[in-house]
């Protein structure tokens, strides 16, 4: 079982999530349970580094942002013994969860949960500090934000769990944000493949690593809310669900950025010149359009994380070789996603968002497709706008 920030937002909802856990105990299962921090308690650690310098040791950062965790985990181990369960808290480094030395964003490499596994099969239960684990040279890790969703599927695969409940805010996972679209439908099921494609193109209902590793290992994840009984979404096999739509959901991402270079001289080498600059400073480059040349010059535009837009721009000044006349950023963009399985054997997805779009004269910026995905970039005011409009002309609405 996992319980988000909001599900442990205060000594009630710990209380709250004791009940649940103990509930599960009562009906014969042995429990591990990975927490978050309270909710808002990792965006003050995260303000607490940055005010003590904007540019800091990732290591430390991971040492302070790590504690939130490691309060709820000892609450809710207080909390289970109050219920008269047997139970302690785990912080990452003494299960261990061990990662690699990619502070701030690392990667699980190996849980040994031989210790764990033998206290539960004593009827003990477990309660992981999520979002942390130990990096190479014995220091504490952190896994992203949004990794303790990694830390509890993770730690299903380490035990062979049945089952990963991850609890959260909402009963399960919709066809698009339900905060935004009213009309969002709770999905039944959802495929691996799908929710990754979701996850990673914006839907924070789950971190994009804890899907691929449910993927990889198998792990049957549930998406249910800490606040009401009623059933869930399951992330599952795709031949698992029987009637496939067109499109399964609709995602959107803020954390755009977009940098137009304008008349550059038309020459091989042009996109080698920009983009390999970029990969070197370790910057992700998402979307990519290059126009037809006219005059012997072009215009390249394509995206990056928001949060990189001015490194991104000071790389590319420093490096461009190739002439180019000038250069435009955008931050106030937004890419909005179509996602489906469905895609693979239809034809005119695409159009359907297109005219969408077009009906309500929002301006496409630049357009990537992929198997299973339709994404586009338009300007950030019209999200709402866009997102209701794609939900309804894809027949995705509630009844
Ligand atoms: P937790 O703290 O429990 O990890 P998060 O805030 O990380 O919770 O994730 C839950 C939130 O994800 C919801 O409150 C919702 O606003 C947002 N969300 C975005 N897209 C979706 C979606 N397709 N389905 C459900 N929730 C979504
Ligand atoms: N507390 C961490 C965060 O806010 C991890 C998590 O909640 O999943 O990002
Ligand atoms: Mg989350």
């Amino acid at each position: 079982m996992k319980f988000g920030g909001t599900s442990v937002g205060d000594i009630a909802r710990i209380k709250n999530v004791a009940r649940r856990v103990k509930a599960e105990v009562d009906r014969g299962n042995q429990v591990a349970v990975a927490v978050s921090a309270m909710s808002g308690v990792t965006n003050q650690l995260v303000a607490y580094c940055n005010e003590m310098a904007p540019i800091h040791d990732q290591r430390e950062y991971d040492a302070v942002v790590a504690t939130g965790e490691q309060v709820t985990s000892g609450l809710l181990a207080i909390g289970l013994q109050e219920l008269g369960l047997q139970a302690r808290s785990w912080a990452g480094w003494q299960i261990p969860i061990m990662t690699d030395d990619a502070h701030g964003k690392a990667r699980i490499v190996d849980i040994k949960g031989d210790e764990i596994i033998s206290l539960m099969e004593k009827g003990h239960v477990a309660v992981v500090a999520g979002f942390q684990g130990i990096a190479p040279g014995n220091r504490v890790s952190t896994l992203g934000r949004g990794g303790s969703d990694t830390t509890a599927v993770a730690l299903a695969a380490a035990l062979k769990a049945d089952r990963c409940d991850i609890y959260t805010d909402v009963d399960g996972v919709y066809t698009t944000d339900p905060r935004i679209v009213p009309a969002a439908r709770k999905l039944d099921k959802v495929s691996y493949e799908e929710m990754l494609e979701m996850a990673s193109l914006g839907a924070k209902v789950l971190q994009t690593r804890s899907v691929e590793m449910a993927m990889k290992h198998h792990v049957r994840v549930q998406v249910l809310s800490s606040f009401s009984d009623a059933p869930g979404t399951l992330i599952c096999d795709e031949d698992e669900i029987v009637e496939q739509a067109l499109v399964s959901g609709i995602a959107y991402s803020r954390d755009e950025a977009k940098i137009t270079l304008i008349g550059v001289e038309d020459m091989p080498g042009i996109a080698a010149g920009i983009f390999g600059p970029l990969a070197e400073a370790n910057i992700n480059v998402d979307m990519i359009v290059q126009n037809t040349a006219r005059d012997n010059t072009t215009d390249v535009t394509f995206t990056t994380p928001r949060a990189d837009l001015e490194r991104a721009l000071k790389v590319v000044k420093d490096n461009m070789k190739v002439p180019y006349k000038s250069i435009s950023t955008d931050k106030s963009v937004v890419k909005i996603s179509v996602v489906g399985v469905g895609m693979r054997s239809h034809a005119g997805v695409a159009q359907i968002m297109f005219k969408a779009l077009a009906d309500r004269k929002i301006n496409i910026h630049v357009i990537s497709t992929s198997e299973i995905k339709v994404s586009v970039l338009i300007s950030e005011e019209y999200t709402e706008l866009a997102l209701r409009a794609l939900h309804t002309s894809y027949g995705l609405d509630a009844a």
